[in-house]
């Protein structure tokens, strides 16, 4: 597994507790951080329920579903809304690299080319920093309702006015604080 790089760090321990989770299909986490009017979220998708594969586009159609994918992520309305106006600073992500051919001749011995002939999972991870001028009281996860396989989302927050946990689902998609 890649390391993750950050864009911005703003809770670096975040990091370790995102890698020791468990890769269960059908639900990925959100870590969600707030410090003043910035807000950082991390989405740690498994890439089977957003791509419906595990490794790197092998043809035509899985480049299609990781391209638009990835246009997708660039902007986190997509994956998660705020109740407030909110503008997206910075956002990286690190998975699957997409466009790369992994399986290049040159037969190296790294972890990278090991899933030829395995299943190997892999995770979609993404980075957004978002800045909120107004008090945020609720998000809520339209992800849910625009990927078929993945069913929940083990949400854990650590804001201004709290710190928490919860499951959301495609019924129960939003989040509030107040
Ligand atoms: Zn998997």
């Amino acid at each position: 597994m890649k390391s993750f790089i950050l864009g911005i760090l703003i809770f670096v321990s975040w990091t370790a507790a995102v890698h020791s989770q468990q890769h269960i299909h059908g639900q990925g986490s959100v870590f969600i951080a707030q410090e003043n009017d910035l807000w950082q979220v991390q989405f740690v998708l498994p890439a089977s329920d957003i791509l419906g594969f595990e490794h790197s586009p092998e043809n035509e159609q899985q480049r299609l579903i990781a391209e638009q994918f990835d246009q997708k992520q660039k902007h986190f309305e997509n994956l998660i809304q705020f109740d407030v106006n909110c503008t997206q600073v910075n956002y990286s992500q690190s998975s699957l690299e997409f466009g790369e051919d992994e399986h290049s001749d040159s037969h190296e011995l790294s972890d990278n080319h090991e899933h030829s002939g395995e299943h190997e999972h892999s995770d979609i991870e993404i980075l957004y920093l978002i800045e909120c001028p107004d008090e945020v009281t609720q998000v809520s996860f339209p992800i849910l309702n625009s990927s078929n396989n993945l069913q929940n989302l083990a949400v854990q927050w650590s804001i201004q006015t709290g710190q928490g946990s919860t499951l959301i689902n495609p019924k129960r998609h939003q989040l509030k604080w107040h």
